[in-house]
Formats: C-alpha cells, sequence, structure tokens
C-alpha cells in the first residue's frame, strides 16, 4: 500500500501536525490503495501562511515569467500523462480507455487554454475616460475539488491562480488524493517559487471549512454539491472573500421531432452514462417530443442495453463503478425511488449487474414516463441513470427545462437552425450544446441559478482570479 501521509506545504513534503490516517479505497476491488493523513485546521494555517508569504514576491512576477512556468508544466503534464491516467483509473474507477482519452486529457488543454488567454489578457488598460484599469492578482486562494473530475477540476483552479500570481492552498477530494499529489509533484518540478502551491489533504467539514472561514484566505473556488457550496458560501461570509462556485446540475436534452433521432438519441445516452454518470454537466432529463416519443424510447433502450459496465483496467467503452459506497448508496436509492414513484423501467434498475458483487458498480439505468416531478427529475442522481420526459410544444419544452433550481448545461437536438438559437437563449443554463456541440478548452464552464457562479477556463477563468483596480489621474 503507497504511504501518501504528507502534505505539501511551503515546497515541502511534510507530516501533519496530527496523525490522523485514511485509506484510499479502489472503488473496483473495494481494497485500500493508499494511506493518506486528514489534515486539521493546524495544517491549514500552515499552509496559507506559507502561501501568503510567497504572495508578497510571486505577485509581482510578470506575465512572461509565469507563461514559462506554465509551458514547464505543461511539458512536465505531457511526460507524466499515463501515470495521471492510471492514477485516476485506480482510485475513481473510470475505464483506461476513459482515463486516457477524456481524464487525463483535460490537464492538457485546460493548461494550453489558459496559457493562450495568459498571452492575450491586458493586464492594464487606458479607459476612454482617461483612467487606467489595472488588473491584480487577487491573493491567497483556497482551492476545493470534488472526485468526479479529479484532474478537470485541479487544472481549473490551480493554473488560473498561479497564471495571474496569486498563490493557492488545494484541498482536494480524499476520495481521489493520489492525482491531486502527482500534481503538486509536478508543480514543484516546473520550479513554481515555494509557497505558491500548497497541498492539505483532509475532509471537508474539517480543513475544507477552517480554508474557507481563514483570514487570510481572499478567495474561495469551490466545485463540489450545492450543499457544500452553501456551507462554503456561508464559511466564507465572515471575512467578505470572493467565492465561486462550480455546483451541481439536472441537466435538460430537448429532442424534438426534426433531430436526426438515431444518432443524437443514442449520442445522448452514452454521453449521460459517461464517466459512469458522474459528471455535474450531464444530459440527465431528455425531453422528448411526443410525436416521436416511442422511436425515441425505442432508441433510447436499445442504446441503454448495448451499455456495459466493466474492470477500469481493461481497455474498452465500459463504464466503471461508482467512486464510493457512499456514492453507490445514494444512486440506489434514488433508482428505488423512481420505481416507487411510478417512473417505467426501460432498462436495468435496482441493484449490481450481474457478476459484479464487488466493487460499486450499478446498473446502468433509464426510465421512461418520468414526470418532471419525480426525484430522478429532481435530483442530481450522479449515477449512470437517464429519465425520459415527453412533452407536446417548444414552450412546453422550455417550461420543462427551466423547472429546476439548477442552470449548468442544456442540451437541444433538432434540425432547424433557427430553432435551436431561440430555445438556446430561453434556456437558463451556462452551456447550451446544440445537435452534440461538445465543450471547447478555453471556453467558459459555469453555472446559471444553484449551479453556481463564476465561470472556469480560458479568459474567463482567469478574471474570476483578478481584483481590478481603477487609478485616477489629476
Ligand atoms: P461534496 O460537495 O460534499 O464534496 C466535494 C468537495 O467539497 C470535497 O472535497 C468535500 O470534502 C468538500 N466539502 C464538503 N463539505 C464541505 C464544507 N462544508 N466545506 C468545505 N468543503 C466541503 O460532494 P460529495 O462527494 O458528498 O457528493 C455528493 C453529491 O454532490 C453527488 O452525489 C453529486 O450530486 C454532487 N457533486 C457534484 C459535483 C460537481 O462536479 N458539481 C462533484 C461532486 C459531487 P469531503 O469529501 O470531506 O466532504
Amino acid at each position: 500500500m503507497l504511504d501518501k501521509r504528507r502534505f505539501y506545504i511551503n515546497g515541502e513534503w511534510v507530516a501533519p501536525l496530527q496523525a490522523n490516517d485514511l485509506e484510499v479505497i479502489n472503488p473496483a476491488t473495494e481494497q485500500p490503495i493508499a494511506v493518506i493523513s486528514m489534515g486539521t485546521a493546524a495544517d491549514i494555517d500552515r499552509a496559507v501562511a506559507a502561501a501568503k508569504k510567497a504572495y508578497q514576491t510571486y505577485s509581482r512576477t510578470s506575465a512572461e515569467e509565469r507563461l514559462a512556468l506554465l509551458e514547464r508544466l505543461l511539458a512536465i503534464y505531457k511526460r507524466r500523462y499515463d501515470e495521471v491516467a492510471r492514477t485516476i483509473t485506480l482510485e475513481l474507477g473510470a475505464p483506461i480507455t476513459m482515463s486516457m482519452q477524456q481524464q487525463a486529457d483535460v490537464g492538457v488543454g485546460h493548461l494550453q487554454g489558459f496559457i493562450d488567454a495568459l498571452k492575450n489578457l491586458h493586464i492594464r488598460e487606458e479607459l476612454p475616460n482617461g483612467d487606467i484599469l489595472v488588473r491584480e492578482p487577487i491573493g491567497v486562494c483556497g482551492l476545493i475539488t470534488p472526485w468526479n473530475w479529479p484532474i478537470n477540476q485541479i487544472a481549473l483552479k490551480v493554473i488560473p491562480a498561479l497564471a495571474t500570481g496569486s498563490t493557492c492552498v488545494l484541498k482536494p477530494s480524499e476520495f481521489t488524493p493520489l492525482n491531486a499529489m502527482l500534481y503538486a509533484e509536478m508543480v514543484d518540478e516546473a520550479g513554481f517559487p515555494a509557497g505558491t502551491f500548497n497541498l492539505v489533504n483532509g475532509d471537508g467539514v474539517t480543513a475544507g471549512a477552517a480554508l474557507s472561514k481563514h483570514k487570510d484566505v481572499d478567495m474561495m473556488s469551490f466545485t463540489g454539491s450545492t450543499r457544500a457550496g452553501i456551507a462554503v458560501s456561508k464559511d466564507a461570509a465572515d471575512t467578505v472573500k470572493r467565492v465561486t462556485l462550480e455546483l451541481g446540475g439536472k441537466s435538460p436534452n430537448i429532442v424534438f421531432e426534426d433531430a436526426d433521432l438515431e444518432d443524437r438519441v443514442a449520442g445522448s445516452v452514452l454521453e449521460c452514462f459517461n464517466n459512469s454518470g458522474q459528471s455535474c454537466d450531464a444530459p440527465t432529463r431528455m425531453l422528448i417530443q411526443r410525436s416521436v416519443y416511442d422511436k425515441a424510447v425505442r432508441i433510447a433502450g436499445a442504446a441503454g442495453r448495448e451499455a456495459r459496465v466493466g474492470n477500469p483496467e481493461d481497455e474498452g467503452d465500459h463504464i466503471g463503478p461508482l467512486v464510493s459506497h457512499i456514492q453507490y448508496g445514494r444512486v440506489q436509492n434514488l433508482i428505488e425511488a423512481g420505481i416507487a414513484e411510478g417512473a417505467r423501467v426501460l432498462v436495468g434498475g435496482a441493484g449490481k449487474p450481474e457478476g459484479y458483487e464487488t466493487g460499486y458498480f450499478v446498473q446502468p439505468t433509464i426510465f421512461a414516463d418520468v414526470r418532471n416531478d419525480m426525484r430522478i427529475a429532481k435530483e442530481e442522481v450522479f449515477g449512470p441513470v437517464l429519465s425520459l420526459i415527453p412533452f407536446d410544444t417548444e414552450e412546453e419544452a422550455i417550461a420543462i427545462a427551466n423547472d429546476t433550481p439548477y442552470g449548468l448545461a442544456a442540451y437541444v437536438q433538432t434540425g432547424d437552425a433557427e430553432r435551436a438559437e431561440r430555445v438556446a437563449s430561453r434556456l437558463k443554463a451556462g452551456m447550451v450544446h446544440i445537435n452534440g456541440g461538445p465543450h471547447r478548452y478555453g471556453s467558459p464552464f459555469g453555472g446559471y441559478k444553484q449551479s453556481g457562479n463564476g465561470r472556469e477556463g480560458g479568459k474567463f477563468g482567469l478574471e474570476d482570479f483578478l481584483e481590478v483596480k481603477t487609478i485616477h489621474r489629476p
């Protein structure tokens, strides 16, 4: 078993101030793979003090100096790419092909996106009224990341902090800490000055809350559940620090009768099941126009029955287990709620898939005839579970789509380009995908309503980490 009990503080791997071990579990085998330490408020204090000291000099470095560091980090990341993918497979259970193609790839894509954005960022601008506008690094940033796309979230927070001249303390999810520690090794090798990047493992209520409340932390950037995002905001309120949040979603996917049904319905099922359904922007509510409902249900059923679970170590396009026994329990609970509320099980259902008694595997599940007031349509399931909901008119589809406290992503499938734009303009969501259009590196990622605030990636992602100063001259 790997011994990963140290934290990365002030450019060194240091022992926690108080021993508190936690085993990291492989979700496919339920066996421990590593032991880490769970940090306390005192460990957070030490990391914040290092970040605060480093900020004094690092904040005055030039964009060119920081670009050189980022370029070095990119080269190191590319060299250790396979290791990142294998680590995510081991601790999250993402199948190795998916880890290689998606989970590890985001670390390259986002870093390149930020490098491009930093090259084009105007730090100093003269306004038409004669005033000068200067953008300055915000200070010490507390970064809390979840387990579902671990390197994605780390890259979307650590890089903009370091790119803009801020310093940071990262608390990754204790379910997937190993890839974060690998990232710390890469930041170290790239030569970022001591204290600019610090990592403390721990849980949300102890280490996370200590970071959010800390008087010397200037900004919190959080990704995770809406529940925890609210807790971070409340904890941060007393010190009036900036808080950016990337939270949950219950994204609608509107399938109109003029869509390419074979392609877009089957494709949407796979998008929903990707990463075992553990994505905040997954298209989990498929709204289908009633005139093509039966046909779309047949296509979705066939695509769903073809989805296979499998060992994450094996190559292929199967899906892996959920991250933890807690997540397994949550997903089972919601599948059972769907059955109890009268939704029709089209594919899958409660319990483990045959032959997968060990590991947190669940059956890819599709419910038909779902009403938008059922729990499976309202709550974020975070498992491979799709709800099919019929609608009659465009107006009704928009109403159902927006009838959720979330507003992260939305999807529209139609052969009518004008309708696509018209509907997109009325959806209360931060990102609208039309006919399978993917999210591209460098474009802003983030949500409306209870899906959060702020935008991650590229230019907007950098701006979230900058203060704006106006200089008034006589
Ligand atoms: P959480 O939101 O609880 O965890 C995400 C991160 O936040 C972890 O690092 C966690 O630490 C930390 N955290 C939790 N509570 C606090 C707090 N009070 N203050 C500071 N940090 C905190 O998600 P879960 O892992 O429990 O998953 C629950 C549900 O959240 C999922 O089923 C899914 O619906 C949603 N989710 C959404 C994500 C997204 O990408 N938007 C990502 C992950 C989950 P700790 O692990 O110790 O709690």
